[in-house]
């Protein structure tokens, strides 16, 4: 891979501001899933490693937390300008490792540092409170403190921007953080670090522990006695384990979990809108996201014309390696992904729905799968119940506003929801009777530094982005002031 600053790419883990190889000499391989090939191997580190890094960041935490928040501000600043100066290698590095279209990359890239420079931004607003007080010789006041060091796991299918939006609120309150990035997508995570340290953060503010056992990792970040807090995306079953083993300390944690988004096209939509709304949310990229809608609920009266024009948008998504020009859907990231779509879609016909677009494997390689419509789908189907991730609109039809809100509540997850109506009053009465934490009203892209991203029931605890993210990494201490 050709970049032009060759240093981003780097193949050790970052501690304490240094390149570390694991002890013996262990890596891993990273493959590049749209052709197979092998981009480079990288340390794989090991408990020992990881606790090393947590003595760095413990040892930080002392320096780091007493710079003022404008001292944090500025080198974080510096850490964004770098990052942003540097977006045509990152998302090569990227689209790489992960698949994404090129012009995808750009885009998480853009989006990764606007939580740089947001909570660059919060960390000089993290206020305090005094409290009017019920007793004459005493007075009530509320400092909020950065809780320690971070540990935290991320997934691959945004490499850059679910790390930056865990580190920056977490550095940007005087934390400093030890983080794991996902084994399929180390380099991205390391190509952020070498910039870091452009960036004259201290050593051991931020570190990043590379391995392929996530769970040997796992288990240190989240069993540590100097560990303060845990943050994690992924899925719900590792989520519930690893919330599990903070138990043992009482972790403060924050998790954003699986979703099984909903995408409620009523029959008084904007149909351009509807099709553009769920195009962008069911196939950006190509279905791997967990705010990605994952059940299409038409109402009857526009059932057709909806689909009609759905089927066109859809049929014309180029399909290819995500460094070609005009590519829109890539490879999936591995084979067990292949399998799951594979398995989901057929289940569905073997109870009654019907491929009307795609439904195969694409020409384009082995990780390929072709954009694919499943009409007449139901709430017994397995591709109701679990996260697709792949290029596939599932598509219910439903009769009245009561039902599509039954149907889209019924489920465990809780993050995005999204629907699409013209009329003001249905517009308020459904959002509020949708029990996600995000809800999209016309509009299938919903994702922003200065918006609050989480979810209720099983996807998850706590929100990241806005002003509520940087309060996941303080604590709040109560001041009593008496004898006055
Ligand atoms: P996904 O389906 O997106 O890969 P995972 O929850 O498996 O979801 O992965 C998200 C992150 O969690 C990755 O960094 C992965 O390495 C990590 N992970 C997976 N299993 C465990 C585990 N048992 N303990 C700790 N981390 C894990």
């Amino acid at each position: 891979m050709r970049l032009s600053q060759q240093n981003l790419l780097q193949n050790k883990s970052f501690i304490n501001n240094e390149w570390v190889s694991e002890q013996s000499g262990k890596t891993f391989e990273v493959t590049n899933p749209a052709t197979g090939d092998v981009i480079t191997r990288v340390a794989n580190c090991t408990p020992k490693e990881t606790e090393q890094a947590i003595e760095a960041a413990t040892k930080a935490f002392e320096v780091w937390r007493k710079k003022t928040a404008k001292e944090r501000s500025a080198i974080m600043r510096k850490w964004f300008n770098l990052v942003n100066d540097s977006r045509n290698d990152l998302a090569l590095l990227m689209t790489t490792e992960q698949g994404k279209p090129l012009a995808e990359a750009k885009g998480e890239i853009t989006y990764g540092a606007s939580f740089i420079e947001w909570f660059a931004e919060e960390a000089r607003r993290v206020y305090g409170d005094v409290i009017p007080t019920p007793l004459n010789d005493r007075r009530i006041v509320v400092i909020k403190q950065p809780i320690g060091v971070v540990a935290a796991i991320t997934p691959w299918n945004f490499p850059i921007s679910m790390i930056t939006r865990k580190i920056s609120p977490a550095i940007a309150a005087g934390c400093t953080v030890v983080l794991k990035p996902a084994a399929q997508t180390p380099l991205s995570a390391l190509a952020l670090a070498y910039l870091s340290k452009e960036a004259g953060f201290p050593d051991g503010v931020i570190n990043i522990i590379t391995s392929d056992n996530a769970a040997e990792i796992g288990k240190v970040m989240t069993e540590h006695p100097l560990v303060q807090k845990f943050s994690f995306t992924g899925s719900t079953g590792v989520g519930k384990m690893l919330m599990q083993q903070c138990a043992s300390t009482v972790k403060k944690v924050s998790l954003e979990l699986g979703g099984n988004a909903p995408l409620i096209v009523f029959d008084d939509a904007n149909i351009q809108q509807a099709v553009k709304g769920a195009l962008a949310s069911k196939y950006r990229n190509a279905g791997q996201t967990c705010v990605c809608a994952n059940r299409i609920y038409v109402q009857d009266q526009i059932y057709n014309q909806f689909i009609q024009e759905y089927k066109k948008a859809v049929t014309s998504l180029k399909v290819g390696e995500g460094t070609q020009p005009g590519v829109e859907i890539g490879p999936l990231i591995d084979e067990k992904a292949i399998e799951k779509i594979n398995r989901l879609v057929h289940e569905a016909v073997g109870k009654g729905a019907e491929i009307t677009t795609g439904g195969n494997n694409h020409m384009a390689g082995k990780l390929f799968f072709q954009p694919t419509i499943v009409e007449n789908c139901n709430q017994e189907m397995a591709l109701s119940k679990e996260e697709i991730f792949g290029p596939v609109s599932a598509i219910y039809k439903f009769d009245t506003e009561e039902e599509a809100i039954r149907f889209a509540n019924d489920t465990e997850y809780g993050l995005a929801s999204y629907f699409f109506t013209q009329n003001l009053a249905r517009a308020w009465r459904v959002a509020e009777a949708l029990d996600y934490g995000i809800v999209g009203i016309n509009e299938g892209v919903v994702s922003h530094a200065e918006a609050p991203f989480g979810g209720m029931k099983e996807s998850g605890i706590g929100r990241e982005g806005s002003k509520y993210g940087i309060e996941e990494y303080v604590e709040i201490k109560y001041l009593c002031l008496g004898g006055m």
